[in-house]
């Protein structure tokens, strides 16, 4: 922690219950400090980046983690909408989904998707995978978020 005394802001899109409680944890026994925000559909989390519809102070992630399949405004479109904003779209997104259809891998990084990942099926792996993503992502991978974060300081 006093390595990285840097609060990550990090955003979870997703809709089962069960991969946020693992992520959750996963997050809790991190060794960086963070804010995980969570939420269960593409609308939500459209207000959220956006900072719009009662979101006004949201604080803006420093990686996103999206599923696909989602209610309302699906992963897909959510990637989308991020990647065709001059504002947002530096933020990785981590498309996290069950789908292994060549189509979704193909048209996620078609939409500029950062990088793609197949959920595991096991809790344990889940966790293992999860756990990967931050130490990478937040840990090793240089972010615009941190740039920013000179740039003001
Ligand atoms: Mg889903």
């Amino acid at each position: 922690m006093e390595d990285n005394p840097r609060l990550a802001e990090i955003l979870l899109i997703e809709d089962n219950e069960g991969d946020i409680e693992l992520t959750k944890e996963a997050f809790e026994e991190a060794k960086f400090r963070n804010n995980l925000h969570i939420k269960m559909d593409g609308d939500e989390a459209l207000d959220y980046l956006f900072k719009r519809n009662g979101n006004e102070d949201a604080a803006t992630p420093d990686i996103v983690l999206l599923d696909l399949n989602l209610p309302g405004t699906d992963g897909r479109e959510v990637l989308e909408a991020i990647k065709e904003n001059s504002q947002i779209r530096r933020i990785p997104v981590i498309v996290l989904t069950s789908s292994q259809a060549d189509k979704d891998v193909l048209e996620s990084y078609d939409l500029h998707a950062n990088c793609y990942i197949v959920k595991p099926v096991s809790a344990v792996k889940f966790m293992k995978v999860v756990r990967h993503v931050e130490n990478f992502w937040v840990d090793i991978v240089c972010l615009p978020s941190a740039v920013y974060q000179r740039e003001s300081s």
